[in-house]
């Protein structure tokens, strides 16, 4: 029996669906009205189906899925019902997971640099793994969680992945030995290794090279009497390079400098590689304008200006759903929901958000044909970085999410 999530919490689809079918569901039904609000379809099959390929092309590895990616709450619970553990980044995202019924082992509080009152949450909550890079925490850890396992964090090449993160987290190498010795003297259990190769990695070569180096910690650690047991390959693995690739340089390293049988646990944190492609969303036109090549308005008289730039006004923006633009480099591009005729003609088109802010842009340079206000345009693979950021900046509601489960993956 499912102990996380219901039928109830999302809508039964049957086999063969895909995501447009529901959209264009949920689109009809409100086309008789003026309530045109974006929304989120989420596949939650195609979030099984990750899953099942994530293990099937890492099996050493259980993954512990970053929170911070997308934490809306049919996807928390389809992976607790999976068994997936997760990576947690503060008290907000340990209660969302502990509040929906996920043990204390199951979660890790990944983030090296934590507010003493969450170092307590944490104690307190029976929250044990916990990373670190440096020496203040292993101080504050010492004094407020006396039964924290740490996992060191080291620093990685995250030069081949499209968002860094090592210029902020990860100790380098050099200072290992040093805040090994500390915790020693702290008392502080130190239980393993951990890595992030930085978000959307492109090189599996910076996993190897990061498995070598955790060896290299893991042979320090002994030096201090830790016999160390958790190995945590991090996040980093794309959605658009295909896994398998990647596991099958990832899985070698394991093999060489961990493997089976030398009782290490090997977890990883991946987040966009499990979420991004499972989510489309559905943006209306709420407003048009029309700019003449000599950037003054319209004057009504469409024939005679066949090279207007048409600028086009959604109802989700960059601080909605797209301010994956700003904090994730991404470029969603939209699909029209009604199919053109060829022969429409095309306008150098723009795209904005609904706030008053100029920053608000989502698109520009787009060829296409002339659009209407009420239209809908269409954006997939918006799961990655989308929600989890996204804030009501001038009133405007977060966008809401259908969530949809196929009957053979349920
Ligand atoms: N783990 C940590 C500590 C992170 O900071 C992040 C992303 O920032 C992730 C995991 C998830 O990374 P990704 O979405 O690239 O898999």
């Amino acid at each position: 029996m499912p102990k996380y999530i219901q039928e109830s919490d999302f809508t039964m689809v049957e086999e063969g669906f895909v995501a447009r079918d529901l959209m264009e569901e949920i689109i009809n039904d409100v086309s008789q009205t003026d309530d045109r609000d974006a929304f989120f379809v989420a596949d939650l099959g195609d979030v099984v189906r990750k899953h099942l390929r994530f293990l099937k092309a890492l099996p050493r590895v259980k993954p512990f899925y970053a929170m911070k990616c997308n934490s809306s709450r049919g996807v928390v619970q389809i992976l607790a019902e999976l068994g997936a553990g997760f990576d947690c980044a503060s008290k907000a995202e340990i209660e969302l997971v502990q509040g929906i019924g996920v043990k204390p082992e199951n979660i890790i509080y990944a983030n090296p640099c934590k507010q003493i009152s969450q170092i307590k949450f944490a104690a307190k909550n029976g929250v044990q793994m916990m990373t670190f890079d440096n020496e203040v925490e292993l101080s504050k850890v010492s004094r407020n969680h006396p039964n924290a396992k740490m996992v060191l964090r080291i620093a990685t090449d995250d030069s081949k992945s499209s968002a860094r993160l090592s210029v902020k987290f990860g100790a380098p190498l050099k200072s290992c030995r040093h805040l090994l010795e500390m915790a020693k003297n702290l008392n502080v259990d130190v239980i393993g290794v951990s890595f992030h190769v930085g978000s959307g990695c492109m090189d599996p070569k910076a996993y190897v090279q990061s498995i070598s180096d955790a060896r290299m910690v893991f042979e320090m650690a002994t030096e201090f009497g830790y016999k160390m047991w958790l190995l945590d390959i991090g996040g980093g693995f794309p959605e658009n390079v295909s896994l398998k690739q990647m596991a099958a340089v990832i899985n070698p390293a394991l093999d060489l400098y961990f493997p089976e049988g030398s009782a290490v646990e090997i977890i990883a944190e991946p987040g966009r590689y499990y979420v991004a492609s499972a989510f489309s969303l559905a943006v209306n036109i709420i407003a048009k304008k029309e700019v003449r090549l000599d950037g003054s308005g319209s004057d009504g008289n469409e024939e005679n200006y066949p090279n207007k730039n048409i600028m086009y006004y959604v109802n989700d923006g960059v601080y909605g759903s797209f301010n994956c633009i700003f904090f994730d480099h991404a470029h969603p591009k939209p699909i029209l929901q009604k199919k053109p005729s060829p022969d429409q003609p095309l306008y150098s088109s723009s795209l904005w958000g609904p706030t008053c802010d100029a920053l608000d842009q989502i698109a520009e340079h787009l060829q296409l044909p002339e659009l209407q206000v009420g239209d809908w345009l269409l954006f997939d693979n918006m799961g990655a970085y989308t929600v989890a950021a996204s804030s009501t900046f001038n009133g405007f509601q977060q966008t809401c999410i259908h969530y949809a489960m196929p009957r053979a993956a349920w």
